[in-house]
């Protein structure tokens, strides 16, 4: 873009410069020809009056006025000889003196016409005049006619030392008008051309104008006036990632203003938060609508110092001190941030704005209105994700299997259910987690095929060892028709096992459809299935939830249970967690016991039941089997 604007700068410039250079070129050609001829014609009356003085000397020893009224002879030679210098281009020629009045009269006319009488008088701007006596120099006069030289040349007649009359030449030729018409065609030549490169240039200028709003256009979100999705990948293409930070910013529950105060509230929530970002950030920082309401900022690294946190920081918290009017309503909001701050070390930068959205979602999950890096700035390698035909045919050659992690009851220190994790396994046997696969197939039938066969595998467990077992499903995937259906069916299949699961359900980001949900969830209550609210307190659920959802046990998300011994913060919130299911009659699962520290405050806080690598990892269920029960 840069190197655009420079061309089209210097062309603009050169333009302007050579209309500029021919314009003043063709003027002062035609003032050097004027000067030039003035200057021609100024030397030429100059040297033809010299002669007529030395002429005149000859015969004029004394007073001119006295010895030309006595000697009449003498005038007539003298008029006769003036007469023959009279010739074209000075047509007139004279000789005048100043009597005692001061004034000027004839004293030879040699002009082709209008001559003048002897002593007649003549008048004449006499201060020009007398400085020709005073100084005894010739005096020029150019008089200003455009089309035609006009010039008046003025010479001391001097007789013993002392001014005794003043030749005077009118001279006048037609020169400059024949020059300006010799020109005319050249000079109308010229004209048409700044015309044409005037035309050229207004032409240019439209272009570029042209040029500049469709592409700005292009590259624009019409919303927000930030760049859009579509420049990002041109964009990323053309920097430096070593020169950039990457930010990926996102509202947290925009939703939200959307249903409360409506989509126009929304749009100008969008569009304010935008011009706050823009007024936290340098010129030099590029921001992107990445989706909805969702951004993605370069932050332009300038040194070292950069400290791109704190540039965080600061718009986090700008965004959550800013309140936006909207038709008398003060609209607060605030934001999750992802940040990855050396996108250089990601194999693309495509990689690197995939991690950044990770921590994004990391921060979301942490509850929002904060922001996630990685601190150790070394790439962690991502989890091999497998093919969509691996996983397809793992699932179909019977390659899925469950390991079961152990739920205690942790005041009597027994199992009381088993929480089912699917598996594949690859051709060579290798295990593949649900990590690597299940994003995969997400909507895809497999996803419908693998659900089906958990099942199966569930319920053929419950039968041989009449456990209870857990599985973990998606708001989504109950109210999906199909995979509700297979799940129905299953149920249906096997009616009296259907008390011992427990499903646990995950809430999806942007879920809505809540009253289908409570339909459906009603539906498989009905075979006395339990149902668990999985990662509780972080992500995406919150206390709404048990308002519409028939709830049966809570479990507080493992990051929650992780921090207990460390935030004092983390601890108040399990515990108000505890107290509320308490009081509405629901069960708490902690996941994530990782040790006895956080088993003892479980314990303090009431909290029945655990689940975690200090009480038991995912196994065959047939290990647990063979020791505990
Ligand atoms: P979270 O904290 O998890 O980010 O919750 P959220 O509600 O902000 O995020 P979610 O992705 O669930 O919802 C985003 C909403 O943004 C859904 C969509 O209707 C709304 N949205 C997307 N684009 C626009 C837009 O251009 N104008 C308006 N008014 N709303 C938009
Ligand atoms: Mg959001
Ligand atoms: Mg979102």
């Amino acid at each position: 873009m840069k190197i655009i604007n420079i061309i089209i700068a210097i062309l603009i410039v050169s333009i302007l410069g050579s209309i500029g250079y021919l314009y003043n070129a063709t003027h002062t050609i035609e003032q050097n020809l004027h000067n030039n001829l003035n200057k021609m014609f100024t030397d030429h009356v100059g040297s033809v009056s010299s002669r007529i003085a030395t002429f005149l000397q000859k015969y004029i020893k004394d007073d001119p006025y006295i010895q030309l009224k006595n000697d009449p002879k003498l005038q007539s030679f003298l008029q006769d000889a003036l007469s023959l210098t009279a010739v074209s281009p000075h047509r007139y020629v004279y000789v005048l003196y100043r009597d005692e009045q001061g004034r000027y009269r004839y004293l030879l006319d040699g002009s082709q016409e209008d001559r003048g009488e002897f002593n007649q008088k003549l008048d004449v701007d006499t201060t020009k005049w007398d400085q020709v006596y005073n100084n005894k120099k010739p005096q020029l006069f150019l008089h200003k006619d455009s089309s035609i030289l006009y010039i008046t040349y003025l010479y001391p007649l001097m007789i013993q030392n002392s001014v005794k009359g003043i030749i005077a030449i009118d001279f006048t030729s037609e020169l400059p008008q024949t020059i300006a018409e010799i020109l005319a065609p050249a000079k109308k030549i010229i004209d048409y051309l700044f015309f044409l490169l005037f035309l050229l240039f207004i032409a240019l200028l439209y272009q570029l104008h042209l040029y500049l709003t469709t592409r700005k256009k292009a590259i624009t979100d019409t919303l927000t006036q930030t760049y859009n999705r579509s420049y990002l990948k041109t964009f990323i293409e053309q920097i430096d990632p070593a020169k950039y930070a990457i930010l990926m910013l996102d509202i947290d529950h925009f939703k939200k203003i959307n249903d409360t105060y409506g989509h126009k509230a929304g749009d100008f929530i969008l569009q304010e938060v935008t011009s706050t970002i823009r007024q936290t950030l340098r010129k030099e920082d590029h921001i992107f609508r990445y989706g909805g309401e969702e951004f993605i900022i370069f932050i332009k690294k300038e040194g070292k110092d950069d400290n791109i946190i704190k540039i965080a920081e600061r718009l986090r918290s700008t965004l959550e001190k800013t309140p936006y009017h909207y038709q008398g309503h003060n609209i607060k909001i605030t934001a999750s941030i992802g940040i990855v701050a050396y996108p250089e070390k990601y194999r693309s930068i495509k990689e690197a704005i995939k991690q950044a959205d990770e921590y994004l979602y990391e921060a979301k999950r942490l509850g929002r209105n904060q922001i996630c890096y990685n601190t150790d700035i070394i790439k962690k390698p991502h989890p091999v994700t497998s093919e969509i035909h691996t996983i397809k045919d793992a699932i179909e050659n019977g390659r899925l299997f469950l390991e079961y992690q152990p739920i205690f009851d942790i005041h009597i220190q027994k199992i009381i259910r088993f929480e089912a994790l699917v598996r594949l396994k690859d051709e060579e046997g290798k295990v593949i987690y649900p990590g690597a696969f299940l994003e995969q197939i997400a909507f895809t039938t497999i996803y419908n095929t693998l659900t089906k066969e958990v099942l199966r595998q569930v319920f053929a467990a419950i039968k041989k060892y009449n456990v209870k077992i857990s599985i973990n499903l998606n708001f989504s995937d109950i109210t999906d028709n199909v995979i509700f259906e297979i799940i129905r069916q299953e149920l249906e299949h096997h009616r009296n096992l259907a008390e011992y699961l427990v499903i646990e359900l995950l809430e999806n980001e942007a879920f809505s459809q809540f009253n289908n949900l409570q339909e459906k969830l009603q539906i498989l209550k009905s075979y006395s299935v339990k149902i668990a609210i999985d990662d509780f307190g972080s992500g995406y659920s919150n206390f709404e939830i048990f308002r519409y959802l028939p709830v049966d046990v809570l479990k507080i998300d493992g990051t929650l249970i992780k921090e207990l011994p460390a935030s004092k913060i983390t601890y108040n919130m399990v515990k108000s967690i505890a107290l509320f299911a308490k009081s509405i009659g629901i069960k708490v699962v902690a996941e994530y016991v990782e040790n006895e520290k956080t088993l003892k405050l479980l314990k303090r806080l009431h909290i029945q039941y655990a689940q975690g690598f200090h009480l038991g990892k995912p196994k065959p269920l047939e290990a647990y089997l063979q020791n505990s029960l």
